[in-house]
């Protein structure tokens, strides 16, 4: 069997058993098997079921981090695909099935190629990357020293199931993906008769004039090159039409691009919001919940991942990353101390529309697993330039 076969074999595993969080004891327990007589250091996490394998080079040198994530979504999957989830409710609807089948491949390519390497490879198996900060809990169980000294340098890639060519990796220096915090708005009046305003306190009107004012907030107040997104996804206030209730309540996703305006419109959205309740003399209660920082390449490394697609894979299979996107992840906590490079690739399926595949996190997203040994072979480059090149 080809290494090929091989994941498509472990990612289809995956694929029809997911399991959610930081909690996923089968997929660990298939990670561990496929690693199994591979001369790896294992260590498994405590708090959360991650795995942790150090390959030692044959010759001394520093250590370079891989990562995969192994989470699913909880996602009814609405495919007709014959290894499709057999969990209901549970769907591995952001590709990291693949993820961790590439991280697999990988550790083999490099173990067969250890004589090659100066130096250490941390492979970094990662539950939890569905908002339950798995990589933050990895490094404080100490991921980032498993090699002894901190890794030179960190990668982690992408699959995406649409707009992306498949088979092409990109990448940029600088932000590549959006820090993303939630605000939740609660604006209290006091209750009264439908048909006697006057004698209440209507929260409602104002939650809404507060939601209007988020957007024209937004865009006379930032800069259009450090973009700020600003949406209300949940609104809930009252129970029929002819009773004011006493509370308005609504959750706001906010996404930005650098640190800076990180922490500018998290004060100036509570500023908005508080003014207008004042205004209209309700009270306004704001909770800003901190979700994961800007994902942001170092310069260097993303020129050097872009250089080694190219030689490794061919010219033809690396694109620039136009813009950064505006989903959120949190292998930015990694690359918060340690310079290194995300990718995204694409993996729609043949015979599916580019333009309108569904997207990841979709019930009906399909990833194309032709691209599990690339996506292998260029993580096993990467440690293995990279380390070459930090004894030059
Ligand atoms: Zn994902």
């Amino acid at each position: 069997m080809t290494l090929q076969d091989d994941l498509v074999e472990l990612r289809r595993a995956l694929h029809r058993e997911p399991e959610i969080g930081l909690d996923l004891p089968r997929t660990q327990e298939r990670v561990l098997a496929a690693l199994d007589g591979l001369p790896l250091e294992i260590t498994t996490g405590e708090r959360l079921t991650s795995v942790t394998a150090v390959l030692r080079g044959s010759r001394p040198g520093p250590a370079v981090l891989l990562r995969a994530d192994m989470d699913a979504l909880p996602v009814h999957e609405k495919t007709d695909l014959p290894y499709r989830s057999r969990v209901d409710g549970r769907m591995h609807a952001c590709g990291h099935d693949l993820h961790t089948a590439m991280l697999v491949g990988a550790a083999r390519l490099l173990s067969d190629r250890r004589s090659d390497l100066e130096g250490d490879v941390v492979l970094m198996f990662q539950p939890g990357e569905e908002g339950e900060e798995g990589a933050k809990l990895m490094i404080e169980e100490g991921v980032l020293d498993a090699a002894g000294d901190r890794p030179v340098a960190a990668y982690g890639m992408h699959v995406f199931s649409t707009t992306i060519p498949r088979g092409l990796f990109l990448t940029k220096g600088g932000p590549v993906l959006a820090a993303a915090d939630t605000l939740t708005v609660t604006v209290r009046g006091r209750g009264g008769h439908g048909s006697a305003p006057h004698r209440a306190l209507d929260p409602i009107p104002a939650a809404c004039e507060i939601v209007t004012a988020l957007q024209t907030h937004v865009t006379r107040t930032y800069d259009v090159f450090d973009p700020v997104v600003v949406t209300v996804g949940s609104f809930h206030a009252g129970t029929t039409d002819n009773v004011i209730p006493d509370e308005a309540r609504f959750e706001v996703t906010v996404r930005t691009f650098s640190a800076a305006t990180r922490d500018r419109v998290k004060e100036g959205l509570v500023r908005l919001a508080r003014g207008i309740g004042e205004a209209h003399g309700l009270t306004v209660d704001c909770v800003f919940g901190i979700g994961y920082p800007v994902t942001v390449n170092d310069d260097t490394e993303a020129e050097f991942a872009a250089r080694t697609v190219r030689e490794a894979l061919g010219e033809d299979r690396y694109f620039p990353l136009p813009t950064p996107a505006t989903g959120s992840e949190d292998f930015s906590y990694v690359l918060e101390q340690v310079p290194g490079a995300f990718l995204v690739v694409g993996a729609c399926p043949p015979g599916r529309d580019l333009a309108t595949a569904p997207s990841n996190h979709s019930a009906e997203a399909e990833f194309d697993d032709a691209i599990l040994a690339d996506g292998a072979a260029l993580l096993a480059e990467l440690a293995i330039r990279r380390l070459a090149r930090a004894t030059v």
